[in-house]
C-alpha cells in the first residue's frame, strides 16, 4: 500500500516503507489515517483513473506531482 502512494501519487520521495509512512502521516490528518487504504482504493476507482486521472476535480491535486491540471 505505501509503494503505491509513492508510485501512483508521489506523496513521498523515499523508498523506505516507514519513511514514507511518516511522510503520509504528515500529510493525513490523525481522523483519516485508519480508513486511510479504503480512501485511496475509492480515490483510484472514482478521480484517479490510470488511464485517464480526473486531476481537474482531484482533492489531492495541490499535493499530487503528477497532477495534469
Ligand atoms: S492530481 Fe491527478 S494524478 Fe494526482 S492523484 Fe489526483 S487525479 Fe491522480
Amino acid at each position: 500500500m505505501q509503494n503505491e502512494f509513492q508510485i501512483e501519487f508521489g506523496l513521498s520521495k523515499q523508498s523506505d516503507p516507514e519513511k514514507i509512512e511518516q511522510d503520509l502521516l504528515k500529510l493525513i490528518p490523525k481522523e483519516y489515517i485508519k480508513d486511510v487504504n479504503h480512501l485511496f482504493v475509492y480515490h483510484g476507482r472514482k478521480i484517479c483513473d490510470s488511464r485517464k486521472p480526473k486531476c481537474e476535480i482531484c482533492p489531492i491535486n495541490n499535493l499530487c506531482d503528477k497532477n495534469i491540471v
